[in-house]
């Protein structure tokens, strides 16, 4: 097995995950410089060339590799001017120089370009690329990639990871903790919105962060979908392995750095003994509402492995989040958890 460990930037923040890195731990990935190009999702400390280049460093002595994330989903149209084609080439020139292990990249035409120009770092494609069948996993190995990080949709599709290890020789990798919304309708725009938030140019001033709060609601109202959610258990990574899988990507970049430690164990450890929620890289909101005892869940990837994903018909996640999930309740100056049918027959009274 191999770990991609996420990190917020900051080398205070790397020493510590580095202090107590698993012998899994094989990458540690962070996002680039936000002058250059900003990233898919919230970035919480930008570092510069020069920190860059002595977090490389340091990851080296410690044998483990250091990958840069630049994968916004959208760039305005930049990539494709002479302006912003020679300073991404500059920019990849020095991540080159500096001796970084792997770039990742959602735009094909800046995989073209680092497969053509920097043969000796390693080309990622995001999940935000959205590889999702053995057709769209050819075309970006025609690109250049020597790495695949797969669209989580797919995390529960065996069907179609196993199709897909047939057709391209490429590493694979899987996000196993990303808790977004399965087949989730807000995922383009929200990548969108967040490349243009930590991008170059005009930031646009919102007024609130639509999809995240939809998306908010709509766990709420069903919880079931938090189940639905593609993540991967550490207890299943088995299962992913007797594919030919072994890559594993934790998400997390924005959360404490003890978050980002502790996840890191439980992978490791093929095995955690508590709240599901802890695990995955969701809203804080959210890991305080549900308790989602992670033992209980032993055994439904056996279902997911076969599910045609016809929800109507099949109805395993919403009985599974019936069953097991219970909500948090503050009474008496205490925590408790109540079952979800309980709290759910109060809601309907009141
Ligand atoms: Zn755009």
């Amino acid at each position: 097995m191999k770990l991609v460990i996420p990190h917020p930037g900051h080398f205070l923040a790397l020493k510590e995950i580095c202090g107590e890195a698993t012998k899994e731990a094989y990458e540690v990935y962070m996002a680039g410089t936000p002058e250059v190009l900003g990233s898919g999702r919230i970035t919480l400390h930008a570092p510069l060339l020069d920190e860059i280049e002595q977090q490389t460093q340091y990851l080296h002595d410690k044998k483990l590799e250091m990958g840069i994330v630049m994968n916004p989903s959208c760039m305005g149209g930049q990539h494709l001017t002479s302006q912003g084609y020679n300073m991404f080439k500059w920019y990849f020139g020095k991540l080159n120089d500096m001796g970084v292990d792997s770039v990742t990249v959602a735009e094909p035409y800046l995989i073209e370009l680092l497969a053509k120009e920097f043969p000796d770092m390693k080309v990622v494609v995001s999940t935000i690329s959205h590889v999702d069948s053995p057709e769209r996993a050819r075309f970006f190995k025609e690109l250049g990639a020597d790495a695949i990080t797969l669209d989580t949709n797919i995390n529960r599709d065996f069907e179609i990871m196993e199709a897909i290890k047939d057709v391209v020789d490429c590493e694979l990798r899987l996000l196993v903790n990303e808790a977004c919304l399965y087949k989730c309708p807000f995922r383009y725009s929200h990548f969108n919105l967040f490349s243009h938030m930590t991008g170059v140019g005009n930031k646009p001033n919102i007024f609130s962060d639509y999809y995240y709060e939809k998306c908010m609601s709509f766990r709420v109202r069903y919880p079931e979908l938090v189940i639905k959610s593609p993540w991967i258990r550490p207890e299943d990574l088995g299962a992913y392995e007797a594919l030919g899988i072994d890559c594993f990507k934790m998400s997390g970049r924005a959360n404490t750095i003890r978050w980002i430690i502790d996840v890191m164990k439980a992978y490791s450890n093929r095995s955690y003994d508590g709240n599901l929620m802890d695990l995955l890289d969701c809203p804080s909101e959210l890991r305080d509402m549900f308790y989602i005892p992670n033992k209980e869940l032993e055994g439904a990837i056996k279902q997911w492995m076969n599910c045609k994903k016809f929800c109507h018909k099949c109805g395993f996640c919403k009985a599974t989040a019936e069953r097991i999930i219970r909500v948090y309740e503050f009474k008496d100056m205490q925590r408790k958890t109540l079952p979800l049918r309980e709290v759910q027959t109060k809601c309907a009274i009141s």
